[in-house]
């Protein structure tokens, strides 16, 4: 029996400790310098002022009234980041958010917007999960390591191949083949979870097997972005993935209008602001991947999370001050968790601190250190 989609939207809101939550995608992480401003002022005026960046290269606000208040809603929309109702679950796509800046084989963004196109134009594909996730790689292999069910890496600017479930399984296409050849997959996956429970490709245990797939030699990049300059761009992590009031005022003096890019390791890539690095130190972005809160998460936790049991935040503001991160050159991630549930845990290898005191985070940081140092 399918259990109902839970994932949270605008128009599904999450009701968590400290009010609604809503998610809001943005297809290949691309929106700009006022759209991110705008939400900012949302979460002053309707929520707690919080403005999240998530994993999947999308946004949350938090904190919000319940119900929420159709003037809300109406804002939302007024960014164009809500363009259908019946489809704003969906629209999960991420993309090589360096794509058509700097590198790759191809420029993937007609693509994002094009299948972005594509799924709401099906009526069939309102009900596919939240969670389910497509993935357009543009050659370079940096989105291919997140737990994706569809995707496409190119190969060229001509073509490369669709995958199913996984980076060495899939279909040889033309660039022109790519989204009708996701769409077609996703309906068959739709009509396939039908009376099953199945969330993912992965669940379906013999579905594409009739697919015929081509066994592919993965091209798997860094699974995350290098901070600082990269060409005339500047890639920066957002710490704890939590934009301040200054850093969207800083974001949307820089670009205004123009194409920022949400990253699915929590940052942005802002084109043109190269040169800007200074300023947005400044402002609390993360600029050296050496910092310690490049290698830092933490969940929501107190006094948001009714089920926290600590200040996740004073916590990792601890350990980023602390001299363990420099000892150790923030060679593994560390998250914090409030309770064993580790909301927002990174995907690989990771040092886990569930409901830690400070002096237990402390020192588990520093034996992890230790452990590491000795086997060097
Ligand atoms: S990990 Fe626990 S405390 Fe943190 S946000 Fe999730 S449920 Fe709340």
């Amino acid at each position: 029996m399918r259990r109902p989609d839970a994932c949270p939207g605008v128009l599904h809101p999450h009701q968590a400790a400290d009010g609604a939550m809503v998610r809001l995608r943005v297809p290949g992480g691309r929106t700009t310098g006022t759209v991110l401003h705008r939400l900012r002022e949302l979460a002053n005026s309707y929520g707690n002022g919080i403005l999240q960046l998530t994993s999947r290269a999308g946004l949350q606000l938090r904190g919000l009234p319940d119900p929420l208040p159709p003037a809300f809603v109406t804002a939302i929309d007024t960014t164009g980041l809500l363009p259908s109702s019946s489809h704003e679950r969906v629209r999960n796509i991420v993309a090589s958010p360096l794509t058509g800046i700097v590198g790759g084989m191809a420029d993937v963004g007609e693509l994002i917007n094009a299948l972005d196109a594509g799924l709401i134009e099906q009526p069939a594909l309102a009900d596919l999960p939240g969670r389910f996730l497509f993935v357009l790689d543009d050659g370079r292999g940096d989105v291919l390591g997140l737990a994706f069910d569809l995707g496409y890496q190119a190969r060229s600017p001509q073509g490369g191949f669709v995958l199913v479930g996984s980076p060495t399984r899939g279909i040889a296409v033309t660039t022109a083949e790519v989204v009708p050849t996701l769409i077609r997959l996703a309906l068959d996956f739709s009509v396939a979870r039908t009376g099953n429970g199945a969330w993912h490709v992965a669940d379906l245990v013999g579905w594409a097997d009739p697919l015929d797939l081509t066994e592919i030699d993965p091209l798997r990049g860094l699974p995350a972005i290098r901070l600082g300059r990269i060409g005339d761009a500047a890639s920066v992590a957002v710490p704890l993935a939590r934009l301040t009031q200054a850093q969207a005022e800083l974001v949307t003096a820089l670009v205004g209008e123009d194409p920022v890019v949400i990253t699915p390791w929590r940052g942005l890539v802002i084109p043109g602001a190269a040169d800007r690095l200074a300023e947005l130190r400044a402002a609390g972005f993360v600029v050296d991947t050496d910092s310690a809160w490049s290698g830092l998460s933490a969940c929501v936790g107190a006094p948001f999370c009714g089920r926290a049991q600590i200040d996740t935040t004073a916590i990792a503001d601890l350990l980023a001050h602390s001299a363990v991160f420099a000892a150790d050159g923030c060679s593994t991630p560390v998250h914090v968790s409030g309770c064993d549930r580790r909301c927002g845990a990174p995907a690989g290898d990771h040092l886990d601190l569930v409901a830690p005191s400070p002096e237990e985070a402390l020192a588990s940081v520093g034996a992890g250190v230790l452990s590491r140092m000795s086997r060097r």
